[in-house]
């Protein structure tokens, strides 16, 4: 067996931090240089608020810039006004998921913002722990994970191959002896459950790890899956936008992919810089993005960043937690602000429910109970579930909840990203 080292750039992510802290600096110097200089929308935001790209000379000066919003910024300018070079050097369109403004984005990027792009989702997987020698199914969906896979040297079974199929895909795995499987995470569970029903046995197979994109997943879950399966189950985290972070083995969170963007974590209502450690929203500045410059970019993706400080796997970039949810998720209660990663862990937790959930909001503002529609396991009564629930929400949460229990099945398996948040109102 081939012996590979730990790291995909072990310079860069073995940097001291200090020495990250400069390096980034520069190249944050350049992009919002490159993104004044040559964009109307860029050009216009730093008039607006006074600044020039000279008056930002360290990490603790970018807090003067002002934010990029997806809906006003990045959606509604006209690419003309966004577009930082000659039209004919955009090589690759690809697009947003469209969650907020309902229609995704075009996303466009330069043949060089491309190879850089695809070296990150190469370097976040080799921290999860894929390797040249694995054989790899990815089944997100996600083209650019795929090139991720494959710029590492990985063996990849695409996402055409085994023609959308669940079960012809799961098929092939075991033919193709797949050793990773990348999937959304809600959709991992099915593959497993589908297997065994097809009278396979992940456990005899040669899959050793499961890496989750597109979505967080409660940590409960992934137990779940590492005991039922013994099979570690492994987060990346990135966007079409800007990538990202990936969990290694030791866990606690998600390596920064340090020097490929810089993040920050914003408080939501004040917008002001939060320290390490302090849960808001993630806001970044890619590096590689010299098509469309994205400056200070509100992601609505709610986390935390921790300090700099060296991991037992020997990298030194700062870890992010999970994803908890996105800003416009965030369901006020009894003066509390709730998380759909709050109620999704609570109802992970619960025995006698099954791993499909919805939680409904039916009103603006605070809510005075939380609704959730929940499926039984079988065997277990209606009267049972809503009791354990209700027990659970106000043990864990402290809030009051009122559950529908709907029949197994009931709730619409979604064949992408999970939706667990319903609104009922416009
Ligand atoms: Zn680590």
């Amino acid at each position: 067996m081939t012996e590979w080292s730990e790291f995909w750039d072990e310079e860069l992510e073995t940097m001291p931090g200090d020495k990250l802290e400069k390096l980034e600096g520069e190249k944050l110097r350049e992009m919002i240089a490159w993104a004044y200089e040559r964009t109307a929308l860029y050009r216009r935001k730093f008039d607006q608020a006074g600044i020039r790209p000279a008056d930002i000379r360290t990490r603790e000066d970018l807090s003067k810039l002002p934010l990029t919003t997806y809906l006003e910024d990045f959606c509604h300018t006209p690419i003309p006004d966004k577009l930082a070079v000659p039209l004919e050097e955009v090589k690759i369109v690809s697009s947003t998921s469209g969650t907020v403004s309902g229609f995704t984005q075009p996303v466009l990027m330069t043949a060089g913002g491309w190879d850089e792009y695809v070296d990150l989702e190469a370097r976040g997987r080799w921290t999860l722990g894929v390797r040249p020698d694995d054989v790899v199914q990815i089944l997100s969906g996600f083209v650019c994970c795929e090139r991720g896979h494959e710029q590492l040297g990985a063996m990849t079974l695409q996402a055409h191959s085994g023609r959308r199929n669940l079960d012809q895909q799961i098929k092939l795995g075991e033919v193709m002896g797949v050793t990773v499987l990348e999937h959304l995470p809600s959709m991992v569970l099915r593959y497993f459950e589908r297997a065994k029903e097809m009278g396979i046995d992940i456990r005899k197979s040669q899959l050793r790890l499961v890496s989750g994109v597109g979505e967080g997943w409660a940590e409960t879950y992934k137990k779940g899956i590492e005991a039922e399966y013994g099979i570690p189950f492994r987060t990346f985290y990135g966007s079409m936008e800007a990538l990202g972070a990936g969990e290694c083995e030791y866990g606690g969170g998600m390596h920064i992919l340090g020097g490929g963007s810089l993040y920050e974590v914003i408080d939501i209502e004040t917008q002001e810089v939060l320290p390490p450690g302090e849960e808001g929203e993630l806001v970044v500045t890619p590096f590689h993005n010299r098509a469309t410059p994205l400056i200070r970019y509100r992601t609505g993706d709610i986390a935390s960043i921790g300090p700099h400080e060296t991991c037992p796997c020997g990298r030194t970039h700062p870890k992010m937690s999970m994803v908890r949810g996105r800003v416009s998720q965030i369901i006020r209660m009894a003066g509390k602000k709730i998380l759909p990663m709050d109620v999704e862990e609570v109802v992970a937790g619960i025995p006698e429910a099954g791993d499909e959930y919805q939680i409904i909001i039916d009103a603006p503002g605070e809510l005075a109970s939380l609704k959730l529609r929940l499926e039984p396991k079988p065997g277990v009564k209606e009267s049972t579930l809503i009791s354990r629930g209700e027990e659970a929400f106000n043990r864990e949460l402290g809030v009051r909840c009122e559950i529908e229990v709907v029949p197994p099945g009931a709730i619409e398996r979604a064949l992408f990203k999970a939706q667990r948040v319903i609104k009922t109102f416009s």
